[in-house]
């Protein structure tokens, strides 16, 4: 799906977006579009077969309908920004350096911005080179990028157990095993990372990367422990495995609090993602990768033959929205209006679900991770959910292997608060329902 073009004033129906192309574990079906068969099914390389399309696309259209609340999708919420402004210096932007914004740049990336990208950096505790930063089409660029020039076929990547589904995508791409590692309300469980580690070791596998997501993690909201990360840090040194830290919502924490990134206590065994999709905005497709000197550089090769280098265009819009912009009062506006937004749905779901039900009670991000009372199938459930008219994105979308049946994630960044209480209160109706039938 989904256009996520015509974009949000907070009046606009919620789109249920993020997770519909890459939410499920069904295969790509072998007919096109059009639901004609596909002629050249034949003809795919075997990697495609671990492209996985949405099982609940289908879904999405009638979740989108205006009547619907979506808690579905993980769309910021771009109405804080201020379009005047940025469309003035867009233009500015244009007339006085058209020649160059319009032209190809370098695959590493605009050198200011990625100068700018340091000082974003350093309110997380990141001492980093703008030479180590390479700017890419979104964090999800950066995703595929990492995957594909560490992994083969059959290596294995940890990754948190429930984990992105866009990130589980770029290594189903490049064929290699997601095994997940155990979280609780801390984050990742060390001992399950060594129980983990220990058991894929048993199996003869090769494990290049643990794929994690420490701050306000999406679908989890949980945060990474700050007492855990060096344990965690430490293990994978010891075990030769790459870290691979995530980060797009470590400056959402709601009352401003950051954590102590992975990266800074181990620069050389980590690489880091930053994004300015939510922190700015999504639609400009502007993040980054920070790596070791070497890796970086195979990065910037890898980059060249995907897409020769990010958009000028874009990069230098981001650029100066920074330089003429208060970006970290943005920052704060986006924080504040997504803090009331969470306050509403543990509000919501304090007041109107029934016993046995649980939630995670995220301190920044965008997500709750709900679980249903045992016997609910949330899969199942969704179209019920649909026809109360509320939508949510369902638990086993977000693991390899099925786990995850009673889960689902409700997302709190896109709807209003009024829409977000009705839409929670809709869901303890179905619940309720569900738990009689
Ligand atoms: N990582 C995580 C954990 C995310 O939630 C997202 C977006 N939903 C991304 C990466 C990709 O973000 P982008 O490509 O917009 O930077």
């Amino acid at each position: 799906m989904s256009d996520h073009s015509n974009q949000p004033d907070s009046n606009q129906p919620e789109q249920p977006a993020e997770q519909a192309s890459n939410e499920s574990q069904a295969p790509v079906a072998r007919t096109g579009s059009m639901g004609n068969l596909d002629t050249h099914s034949e003809r795919y390389a075997e990697r495609t077969a671990g492209m996985t399309a949405s099982e609940i696309r289908a879904l999405f259209a009638v979740a989108s309908r205006p009547e619907v609340v979506s808690l579905a999708g993980g769309m910021p919420n771009l109405a804080a920004l201020p379009l005047d402004s940025l469309s003035e210096e867009v233009a500015r932007l244009v007339s006085e350096q058209g020649q160059t914004a319009l032209q190809y740049g370098s695959a590493h990336g605009v050198p200011e911005l990625r100068e700018q990208i340091c000082e974003v950096m350093a309110l997380e505790g990141i001492s980093a080179h703008p030479d180590d930063v390479m700017v890419t089409v979104g964090s999800q660029m950066a995703l595929d990028l990492v995957t594909r020039i560490f992994c083969d076929p059959g290596d294995v990547v940890l990754a948190e157990g429930p984990s992105y589904v866009g990130a589980m995508g770029a290594f189903a791409t490049y064929q290699a095993d997601v095994v997940h590692v155990a979280m609780d309300e801390h984050g990742l469980r060390p001992d399950a990372l060594r129980q983990a580690i220990d058991e894929v070791h048993r199996q003869g596998k090769k494990i290049k990367l643990l794929y994690t997501i420490p701050n306000f993690h999406n679908p989890a909201g949980v945060t990474l422990a700050p007492e855990r990360r060096p344990e965690i840090l430490e293990i994978c040194s010891r075990n030769g495995i790459l870290v691979l830290e995530d980060n797009p919502y470590g400056l959402l924490g709601f009352e401003g609090q950051t954590y102590p990134s992975l990266q800074a206590q181990d620069p050389e065994n980590v690489v880091y993602l930053g994004s300015f999709s939510k922190i700015f905005a999504s639609g400009m497709r502007v993040g980054w990768v920070l790596a070791p000197h070497a890796v970086r550089e195979k990065l910037v090769l890898a980059a060249e033959s995907a897409t020769l280098c990010p958009p000028t265009l874009n990069q230098m819009i981001v650029s100066r929205y920074l330089s003429t912009h208060d970006w970290l009062g943005q920052i704060k506006a986006f924080r504040e209006q997504y803090r009331e937004r969470r306050d509403a749905m543990l509000g919501a779901l304090e007041q109107y679900m029934p016993e046995g039900c649980e939630w995670t009670h995220p301190e920044g991000g965008f997500f709750v991770w709900f679980t249903a009372p045992e016997g609910v199938d949330a899969k199942a459930m969704l179209p019920r959910a649909v026809t109360q008219r509320v939508a949510y994105a369902s638990g086993t979308g977000f693991y390899r292997d099925q786990l995850g049946s009673r889960q689902m994630r409700l997302s709190f960044c896109y709807p209003t608060p009024e829409r977000i209480r009705e839409g929670v209160r809709r869901l303890a109706n179905t619940l309720n329902e569900e738990m009689e039938l």
